[in-house]
């Protein structure tokens, strides 16, 4: 250690790094897919590109408030647009909350927040970097969510808990009535964001609508994105709903400036061809039930998958699996001694992946 040297909060020995989905290595004769990021495979509707090139005023900075975007969202949505706080991406919008309601406090204690493990890999990232302790609850054998441990591990430290629906990377919905029962045997001080960035993928009407329950309860924040359906991962652009005594703490937290007016304008552009966006994830969800029958078919046990893709649970083999799948030219997401996601991809990349698997042999049952 160098006195003299510039020094990192020492937090950041213990944040895991982001392992970003990566392309696989070119295999010669084979096209490349990536089914590592949950990246749709699909373009963007064409207005999203018009609305781009109709962007003439990129050196002026952006509306920090994105008014165009959230009074779209808001008719859309049927809320209030005060309630609607735009980010970098869901994850952005994450941070702000985070950064707003779990750290470290003046007298040294920690905030808690408590989320299921595994779910989306940036969560001890932002839990970390907030200054808060992250409580991991394991989830259960079929990747769900186990809320009556989460509500066990909830305690007069605990200022937000993260909820997944679908999981990442596990796949499976939580219920509405769960959801109620949870929000009500913890304390009304504590947080509860309910993660849907995947939420135009559910056709199980069991789901929990975050929308709902933010209506239904004061302490509830939702996060959405245009990252998934849309299409948009790399503008950058997601938001969150929640009541304006939580969005007025939020808007001075949050990054100014964070989302460009190109991805505003090209959120706005998706938004307005609602209709066509629906049509390309009901062919990504005809693809995952596909997929996900197709793997049954050869042996595979899979839990339920609500997403835009499947688990693998791999155990020991999840590393070996994703080296072998990169040699046909696929890259997966293998998380070590776990398992493996497969996002849903294009239709030759499916295929390929049900090809791959019928020839593997180490697979889960
Ligand atoms: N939440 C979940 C559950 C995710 O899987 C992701 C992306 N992988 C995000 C949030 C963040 O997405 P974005 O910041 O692109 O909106």
């Amino acid at each position: 250690l160098q006195a003299n040297a510039v020094q990192p909060r020492p937090v950041l020995d213990r944040l895991p790094k982001y392992a970003a989905g990566k392309p696989p290595a070119p295999i010669e004769g084979l096209t490349s897919y990536k089914l590592s990021s949950n990246e749709n495979p699909l373009p963007p509707v064409p207005a999203v590109l018009d609305a781009i090139r109709e962007q003439v005023g990129i050196f002026r900075y952006p509306d920090p408030l994105s008014t165009n975007l959230r009074n779209a969202l808001a008719d859309k949505l049927e809320v209030p647009a005060e309630d609607i706080v735009t980010g970098a991406g869901s994850l952005g919008a994450l941070t702000q909350i985070l950064n707003t309601y779990a750290g470290q406090n003046e007298d040294g204690t920690m905030d808690e927040v408590v989320y299921a493990w595994r779910s989306f890999e940036a969560y001890p990232i932002v839990v970390g970097t907030a200054g808060a302790r992250a409580v991991e609850v394991p989830v259960l054998a079929d990747g769900r969510h186990d809320l009556d441990a989460m509500a066990a591990a909830v305690n007069e430290r605990t200022t937000v808990v993260l909820l997944c629906t679908p999981n990442n990377p596990t796949g499976p919905i939580l219920r509405t009535e769960e959801v109620e029962r949870f929000i009500e045997s913890i304390p009304q001080n504590v947080l509860v964001v309910i993660d849907e960035a995947y939420t135009e993928f559910i056709r199980d009407d069991a789901a929990v609508n975050g929308i709902e329950m933010y209506r239904k309860y004061p302490n509830v924040a939702v996060l959405r994105t245009f990252s998934k359906a849309h299409g948009l991962a790399n503008l950058r652009v997601g938001y969150s709903i929640s009541r304006p005594q939580i969005t007025e703490h939020l808007r001075v937290i949050a990054t100014p400036f964070a989302v460009s007016t190109l991805a505003e304008q090209a959120a706005i552009a998706s938004l307005t061809h609602e209709a066509d966006v629906a049509a390309r994830v009901e062919s990504l969800v005809q693809e995952r039930e596909r997929v996900a029958a197709g793997l049954r078919e050869l042996g595979w046990e899979l839990p339920e998958t609500q997403s835009n893709f499947v688990w693998l649970a791999l155990g020991e083999h999840a590393v070996d699996f994703a080296t072998y799948a990169g040699r046909h030219a696929l890259s997966v997401r293998a998380f070590a001694g776990e398992g493996v996601r497969v996002s849903i991809g294009e239709v030759e990349a499916n295929d390929r992946l049900l090809e791959i698997c019928r020839n593997y042999p180490n697979k889960p049952v």
